[in-house]
């Protein structure tokens, strides 16, 4: 079986080693699924993110998780679609390589993703789904450590998506 999954939840309810967050460039909240997060894990999760100064789009950064039932939140923030002339596709390509490499650097076994970029940010789904599953296959293959990666999706369009992207691989 592979260790790649797609589920329909929230992201902030699961029990995992990591979450990633799709955040914005400041590190400091906002709408969507980093609301969300932020509202779950408390403001301790504010006051550790001030600490860290941003995160440059592609890149990530790692918290603890506070109140969540996640152990570590890893933040990204995801392309702003532009229409694709700017780099989205390999900025979040790298979104997703540079959370499994925290991960993998902080012996998280286990990591949830939200679809980054695909809400207010308005990366194309299909487009996104493609890549997200592509990046995390090949990671995992070079990282055994990992023992599994899902896809949390917030409804059943972003789920069906996902699904297919998996199937293509
Ligand atoms: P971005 O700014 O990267 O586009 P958004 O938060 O607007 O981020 O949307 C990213 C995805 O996260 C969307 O598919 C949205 O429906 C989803 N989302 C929102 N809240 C949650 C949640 N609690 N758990 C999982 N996914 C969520």
């Amino acid at each position: 079986m592979g260790k790649i999954e797609i589920i329909q939840g929230d992201i902030t309810k699961q029990a995992v080693d990591a979450i990633v967050n799709a955040a914005n460039c400041s590190l400091l909240g906002g709408g969507g699924v980093d609301g969300a997060i932020h509202r779950a894990a408390g403001p301790e999760l504010l006051a550790e993110c001030r600490t860290l100064h941003g995160c440059e789009t592609g890149k990530a950064k790692i918290t603890k998780g506070y109140r969540l039932p996640a152990k570590h939140v890893i933040h990204t923030p995801g392309p702003v679609w532009h229409g694709g002339g700017r780099g989205e596709d390999e900025l979040l390509a790298s979104c997703y390589r540079s959370c499994l490499e925290l991960a993998a650097a902080n012996g998280c076994k286990t990591v949830d993703f939200p679809s980054i970029s695909t809400g207010v940010y308005h990366f194309p789904l299909d487009r996104a789904s493609r890549i997200a599953v592509r990046e995390i296959d090949a990671f995992l293959k070079e990282h055994p450590e990992i023992e599994r990666v899902r896809m949390v999706c917030f409804d059943g369009r972003t789920k069906a998506s996902y699904e297919e992207a998996l199937s293509e691989l």
